[in-house]
C-alpha cells in the first residue's frame, strides 16, 4: 500500500497496470470505516493489484478533474482505464472484493480466496445496529468499562442521519440537522472507546451462542447481544421514490408535517397509520389527498369517521402511485387507476408514504418471541425471549417510535447488562 500525490498519478495509476486508488479525507468517518478494510485487502490482493491512497484535500485539482466529489471514493484502473464501478460512502468489503475479482483471472481469485483465514474476536457485548438505540447502549456500556462492539450494515446514525431536521430531541434550542445529531451521538460513543465495525455484511447471527459472523469470515463472540436494528419503511417501489426520499417524500409525519404549513400534500396508504397520520398532518397543511389502492380504507372505523368529516381531506380510491417526479419545488405524482388503468398527475408540495414499516429482523426472525406485527417482545429491562439477548429501539414491540424512546431503551438495556456482568 502506498500514498501518492497528483504528480505521481500518471506514473503510478495511468501507467501502473492494475490499480485501486482511495481518495480519502481527514475527519471523515466513512474513510475511517474503510481504512482497515483497504489495508486488509491490500495484504490479500497486493501482489496482483496495486493499492494506492491519495489525500483528497491535498490534491484538490486532480480530484476535481477526475470528478471525485466525496470521500472516500475508490477508483479501479487497468492499464490507465477505469475498469469497475466507483465506490463511495459506506463502502462494504464485499463491494470492493467484487470489483477486485473482476480485474484478475478467475483461477487467481480462487487462490486468493483460499488464503482468507477466518478470524475470531471476543467482546462482552455485541450491539447490532448503530442508530440512536444502539449508540446510546454503546455509550452507557463503554462508560461502565464493558468491552463492546457496535456492528452496522451501514454507517452509524440509523434513520436520524437521513432525517432533514430534528426539532424534538431535548437539549437543542434550534432544530438540528439529522446528520449532525447522529454524527455527535456516534462520535461520543466512539471516543469513549466502543469498537465499531460498520458498513459490513452481517452474514450470520447465532443468538443462542452469542455469535455474529461478518463479511463471511470474521466471527465476533460476546456474552450478551443487543439487537438495535430498527425498521425499514415499506416502499411503493415507484420510480423516483428513492431519489426523493427526504427531499419531498417522507415516511414520518411527526418529523416532517410541520414543514408543510398551509401547503398541499399527498398521503399514500389507507391503513391505520396513513389515516391517523393524515389527521395529524391536517393540523399544518391546507389540503391533503389520500391515495389508496382499494375502494375503501382499511383503517379502524372511528379513525375513518373522523377523517371523512375533515374538510381538508380528499380521498382518491383505487389508485396507486406509478412515478414521483420533482418539478421545481413541487412533486408530481403519477397515479394509475387500478381498474381502468387510466393515469393522472397529482401536483403537491410533498408526499407522505405510510404503507407500513417492517422490523429489521430477517437474520433472527424465527428465534425470538415476536408480536403480531413481527416486532421483538421485550420485558421492562429490554430482555428478549432468549437468555442474554436484549432488544432496543424501533425494532421492539412498543407504541411510540422516536429517537427519545430508542435512546431510553438503549440506556435501560445497557444498565441492566452492566448490572448482570458486574
Ligand atoms: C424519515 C424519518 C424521520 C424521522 N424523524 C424523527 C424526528 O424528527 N424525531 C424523532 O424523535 N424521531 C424521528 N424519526 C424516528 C426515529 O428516527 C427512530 O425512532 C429512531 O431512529 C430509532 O432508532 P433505532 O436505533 O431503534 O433504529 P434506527 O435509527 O432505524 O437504526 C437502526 C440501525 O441498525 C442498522 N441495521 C439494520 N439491520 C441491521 C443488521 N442486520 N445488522 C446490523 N445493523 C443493522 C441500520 O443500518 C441502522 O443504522 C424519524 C424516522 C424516519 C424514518
Amino acid at each position: 500500500m502506498k500514498e501518492i500525490t497528483s504528480e505521481e498519478f500518471e506514473g503510478e495509476v495511468l501507467n501502473g497496470g492494475k490499480v485501486i486508488l482511495d481518495f480519502y479525507s481527514t475527519e471523515c468517518p466513512p474513510c475511517e470505516a474503510l481504512a482497515s478494510k483497504f489495508e486488509d485487502l491490500s495484504r490479500l490482493y497486493g501482489n496482483d493489484i496495486k493499492f494506492l491512497k491519495i489525500f483528497r484535500q491535498g490534491n484538490r485539482e486532480l480530484s476535481e478533474r477526475l470528478g471525485v466529489k466525496s470521500s472516500p471514493t475508490l477508483l479501479f484502473y487497468n492499464e490507465g482505464q477505469e475498469t469497475a464501478p466507483r465506490l463511495t460512502g459506506g463502502i462494504k468489503r464485499s463491494d470492493i472484493i467484487r470489483n477486485l475479482d473482476s480485474m484478475i483471472p478467475a483461477g487467481r481469485v480462487k487462490e486468493i480466496k483460499s488464503l482468507i483465514r477466518p478470524s475470531v474476536s471476543e467482546f462482552d457485548v455485541i450491539i447490532l445496529g448503530a442508530g440512536p438505540g444502539g449508540l446510546t447502549a454503546g455509550l452507557y456500556l463503554c462508560q461502565s468499562k464493558i468491552n463492546t462492539v457496535l456492528i452496522d450494515i451501514a454507517l452509524p446514525g440509523g434513520h436520524v442521519s437521513t432525517t432533514h431536521e430534528i426539532s424534538n430531541y431535548p437539549g437543542f434550542i434550534e432544530p438540528q440537522a439529522g446528520y449532525m445529531l447522529s454524527h455527535s451521538m456516534s462520535e461520543q460513543t466512539k471516543l469513549c472507546g466502543t469498537i465499531y465495525k460498520v458498513a459490513v455484511d452481517v452474514t450470520r447471527v447465532d443468538l443462542e451462542r452469542k455469535e455474529v459472523v461478518i463479511d463471511e469470515y470474521e466471527t465476533v463472540k460476546a456474552k450478551r447481544i443487543i439487537i438495535a436494528t430498527g425498521t425499514t419503511p415499506n416502499l411503493t417501489g415507484a420510480p423516483g421514490e428513492k431519489e426523493l426520499k427526504g427531499k419531498g417524500i417522507s415516511y414520518c409525519a411527526t418529523c416532517d408535517a410541520k414543514y408543510y404549513d398551509d401547503k398541499e400534500v399527498l398521503v399514500i396508504g389507507g391503513g391505520n397509520s396513513a389515516v391517523e397520520e393524515s389527521e395529524y398532518i391536517t393540523r399544518f397543511v391546507s389540503k391533503l389527498t389520500i391515495v389508496h389502492q382499494f375502494d375503501k380504507l382499511t383503517a379502524n372505523k372511528q379513525a375513518q369517521d373522523r377523517i371523512f368529516k375533515n374538510p381538508k381531506i380528499n380521498i382518491l380510491f383505487e389508485n396507486e402511485p406509478r412515478a414521483f417526479i420533482r418539478e421545481g419545488d413541487k412533486i408530481v405524482t403519477e397515479v394509475e387507476n387500478v381498474k381502468s388503468k387510466e393515469r393522472q398527475k397529482l401536483i403537491s408540495d410533498g408526499v407522505f408514504i405510510f404503507i407500513g414499516m417492517k422490523p429489521n429482523i430477517d437474520l433472527f426472525r424465527d428465534k425470538l418471541a415476536l408480536d403480531q406485527w413481527g416486532y421483538i417482545k421485550t420485558d421492562e429491562d429490554m430482555r428478549t425471549s432468549i437468555q442474554g439477548v436484549y432488544a432496543v429501539g424501533d425494532v421492539i414491540s412498543k407504541k411510540y417510535r422516536q429517537i427519545t424512546t430508542a435512546v431510553a431503551d438503549g440506556t435501560i438495556a445497557a444498565m441492566a447488562i452492566a448490572k448482570e456482568l458486574d
